[in-house]
């Protein structure tokens, strides 16, 4: 391998924009990829679509150009959007290329990786930030045997054995995969943790349209209370069928039956916290926080006064009814959780954005795992 003067690791959209610059600039440069150009999306299960409406997809001199920005691309065309955004600039991939060592030498540094090792002035490291699956703790005391699975290793509902099925984390991901085996006719049990949630459309527009005029994606590192922070999770929502509420409150209309946090299990029993209430409160603050931003930008800007006005009024939440099985009982308790809508006053912020961000929770991670349940006993499930 020849030795150019920067080396990108990773051709995602992160390595292929720096590789689309290095070009405009004339540097000479290569591109090393483990898998394939857009690896990390190839991975994702075979209904996964963007969550982000395609007008978002903005890399530079490859913007979404299709007939449909308000759409979600599913997988295979957002592989097929980098693949060739790549081809467009002869961007110089080398595919199957695992980086797996970088030292920095006098003048830059040495790389060793699966074909060779070679040298660099300059490395750009855009290997992504969702490399590892994450399992909580409590995953190392499921049953040997029992069918458990990361988000990643989950393809179609048909791929997983018949019998009820437990998803652990709450946010895209795991409602997103809640829905779908729901709607494959499986009984699901959603294990709930901290996350925050928006309605898709406000006012016929949607919620990231709304908030790019906030903010929100400018936060930087330095803004955030601590690295940590940085996983928090992202608003529940989907881009499924056209784009749709996927939130707490609709999954448990749509029958998923709603659990607090996985908290272990022995061979015939799972044990849930009893802390359903403090996630769904915690994402209602986060959603009237999200609510704020976006109220307070409509205000700064004159034209958009009174039409945020109206289509906030429009949109307001009702009370909603959850229902979830109380504590040491088999029965259920019915709680009502009233919401701040963007009609409604929201909280006026006492804090600064760096200790409200630290109120936040570390985002949960995915397990998905199927076992079959017969009655609920207070937090625990039986196995039948
Ligand atoms: C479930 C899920 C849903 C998401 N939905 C959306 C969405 O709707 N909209 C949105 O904008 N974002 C979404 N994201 C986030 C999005 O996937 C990431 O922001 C994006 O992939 C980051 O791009 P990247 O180029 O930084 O990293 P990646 O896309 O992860 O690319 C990193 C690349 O580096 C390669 N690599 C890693 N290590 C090495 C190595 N040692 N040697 C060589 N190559 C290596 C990988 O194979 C990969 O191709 C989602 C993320 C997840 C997990």
């Amino acid at each position: 391998m020849s030795e150019p003067g920067v080396v990108v690791i990773g051709a995602g959209q992160a390595g292929l924009s720096v590789s689309h610059e290095l070009s405009a600039a004339g540097v000479e440069h290569v591109v090393l990829e483990r898998g394939r150009v857009g690896e990390t999306w190839r991975g994702r299960w075979d209904t996964f679509c963007l969550v982000t409406p395609n007008w978002t997809v903005r890399l530079p001199g490859g913007a979404y150009a299709g007939d449909d920005p308000d759409g979600f691309m599913p997988r295979d065309a957002i592989v097929a959007h980098l693949e060739s955004y790549g081809r467009s600039f002869n961007a110089p991939v080398r595919e199957r290329v695992t980086v797996t060592g970088l030292q920095p030498t006098a003048d830059g540094f040495a790389l060793s990786t699966s074909e060779a090792d070679l040298r660099a002035k300059t490395v750009v490291v855009t290997t992504g930030a969702y490399q590892k699956a994450h399992r909580p703790a409590a995953a190392a005391s499921l049953p040997s045997g029992l069918y458990a699975i990361d988000a990643e290793g989950y393809r179609n509902a048909n791929a997983i054995p018949s019998g009820k099925v437990l998803v652990v984390g709450s946010g895209q991901t795991g409602c997103q995969i809640a829905e779908e085996l729901f709607e494959a006719g499986r009984d699901v049990f959603l294990a709930c943790g901290r996350a925050p949630w928006i309605t898709r459309r406000l006012g016929g527009r949607d919620f990231v349209a709304w908030l790019f005029d906030t903010p929100f994606f400018d936060l930087t590192l330095s803004d955030l209370p601590s690295p940590q922070a940085r996983l928090t999770a992202n608003p529940q929502a989907t881009g499924h069928g056209g784009g749709h509420d996927l939130h707490y409150r609709a999954l448990q209309r749509l029958g998923v039956n709603l659990l607090g946090h996985f908290t272990g299990a022995d061979s015939t029993r799972f044990r849930f916290a009893d802390d359903l209430a403090e996630s769904v409160s915690f994402g209602d603050a986060r959603y009237a926080y999200i609510c704020l931003l976006i109220r307070k930008s409509c205000e700064s800007r004159e034209w958009h006064r009174r039409i945020c006005r109206r289509r906030a009024h429009s949109t307001r939440p009702r009370p909603t009814t959850l229902t979830w099985p109380d504590s040491g009982r088999s029965s259920s308790r019915r709680v009502s959780v009233r919401t701040t809508g963007p009609g409604s006053t929201p909280p006026t912020p006492s804090t600064t954005l760096a200790s409200r961000l630290r109120t936040m929770g570390e985002a949960p991670s995915f397990l998905v795992s199927t076992f079959a349940v017969s009655t609920f006993c207070g937090n625990e499930s039986r196995l039948s």
